[in-house]
């Protein structure tokens, strides 16, 4: 089992549900807009909200967004501790660095007493794409360079007494990363934050995702999700709770069953679907409805749904724990299937 560490009022890694966590793509000094989108993500279902911060105006930004934030957040830094330390200053609940800020000892130093001082953890993020020279000599880009580069780099924080830290080996190879994330499970105890990074555009790095954080979280490996997708950052979320969900590591929500249409189909399925996802997917309670393209296998087929429809050729069956109800006109299932949504609800 992984140490726990405190981000905020949430607890990452132990015994913990796996939390979701994205990471805005406005410009952090812009603090409206980047608040906004923090919301959206909360809403979406996001525990954890990472910022970017490359600038002081950023770091400036970091106090506000704490303050007006529903959801714990991260900065993310890259080159210049100082910056981090005035994330830690503002508020910030976690700290994300790559090994190419803790190159200097003393300034990681200054970094490390503040991080101490107010009790926030660091993700030391190790990349394919950014190895240290030395390691990626002897051991190429391999899974194994990135294991060592965390090790090391971890190494380099509990030296200066701090432990208090999540690590990450990420790449876009899918199968580099699962076999990095399952060598550094069985080589430390640190929680893991988990994801395929550059993950391409939207349906091809939903694919990706899925395929290797689905076959990590199978295996019991990771404590923290982030699915990076090219594009709108509640894609991210959508994404990784309906991951969750599919290994039932996340029960709440709503899911659709929806069959795949054919020459029977009498329904619009794939229009009342995405209808009723888009209604009630800010629902917080487990509910799976079924939408089916007719009554010759419908019924029987979303067994296992609450509810749902059975398409008919005026009219539709409308069916609750795999029992008929009522018919109702065609034009009114996506009344009928709400109702019972809100009832339910
Ligand atoms: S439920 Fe009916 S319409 Fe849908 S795929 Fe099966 S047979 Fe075809």
């Amino acid at each position: 089992m992984t140490k726990e560490i405190k981000v905020g009022n949430i607890y990452i890694g132990g015994t913990n549900p796996v939390t979701v966590q994205s990471m805005t793509n406005t410009k952090t000094e812009d603090k409206e807009n980047t608040l906004k989108q923090i919301c959206r993500l909360s809403e979406a279902g996001a525990d954890l909200v990472r910022i970017a911060v490359p600038t002081v105006a950023a770091a400036g930004a970091v106090k506000y967004l704490v303050q007006n934030s529903p959801v714990p957040l991260i900065a993310d830094i890259h080159y210049d501790y100082r910056l981090a330390i005035k994330c830690a200053e503002n508020g910030i609940s976690k700290i994300r660095i790559n090994p190419g800020n803790i190159s200097n000892k003393e300034n990681l130093k200054k970094l490390v007493e503040v991080l101490k001082d107010k009790d926030i953890p660091v993700r030391i993020g190790i990349n394919g794409g950014s190895l240290e020279k030395d390691i990626e000599k002897i051991y190429g880009n391999t899974a194994e360079a990135l294991v060592i580069s965390a090790i090391r780099n971890a190494g380099i924080f509990e030296e200066l007494g701090f432990s208090k830290i999540c690590l990450s080996v990420k790449s876009s190879d899918v199968l580099k990363t699962i076999e990095a994330y399952r060598l550094l499970s069985k080589k430390c105890d640190y929680p893991l934050h988990i994801g395929i990074t550059e993950t391409g555009i939207l349906s091809k790095g939903i694919i990706k995702s899925s395929v290797g954080v689905g076959a990590l979280l199978s295996e019991g490996i990771g404590d923290t999700v982030r699915i990076s997708l090219t594009g709108d950052p509640v894609n991210e979320v959508e994404t990784a709770v309906e991951i969750l969900r599919c290994l039932q590591l996340k029960e709440k929500g709503i899911e659709i069953i929806s069959c795949p249409t054919c020459g029977r189909t009498e329904i619009d399925v794939k229009g009342i679907s995405e209808k009723i996802y888009d209604e009630c997917k800010k629902i917080n309670k487990k509910l799976k409805i079924a939408v089916m393209g007719c009554c010759v296998n419908g019924i029987g087929e979303a067994g296992d749904a609450d509810f749902g429809v059975a398409g008919g050729k005026k009219e539709s069956i409308i069916f609750y724990k795999g029992n008929k109800i009522k018919t109702c006109p065609n034009d009114e299932i996506l009344k009928e299937l709400l109702n019972l949504v809100e009832i339910s609800n």
